[in-house]
């Protein structure tokens, strides 16, 4: 089977975004600005964000770092981590 066919590629696509991940892992963080408007929570396509005791927080293991709810909330209390 010769190197470089689309298998070959997408089999190292796949490892590059598994290596990102793994060493380059940029989820979301929401800092102590978060007004707790609940805004972004209904944004995420994970359900990575939930109400914690004094602010929304985003779950690291399950965010996959699309950015929605940076967009969508109002004081810009998150960013890529
Ligand atoms: S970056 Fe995307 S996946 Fe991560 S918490 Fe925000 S909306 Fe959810
Ligand atoms: S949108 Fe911003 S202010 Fe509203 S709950 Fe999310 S992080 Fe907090």
């Amino acid at each position: 089977m010769p190197i470089g066919n689309g298998k070959c590629q997408s089999f190292q696509g796949v490892t590059n975004f598994l290596f990102r991940k793994e060493i380059f892992d940029m989820a979301y963080v929401i800092s102590d600005g978060c007004i707790s408007c609940g805004s972004c929570a209904g944004q995420c396509p994970v359900s990575a964000i939930s109400q914690g005791d004094t602010q929304f927080n985003i779950d690291p293991d399950t965010c996959i770092d699309c950015g929605s709810c940076a967009a969508q909330c109002p004081v810009s209390a998150i960013s890529q981590g």
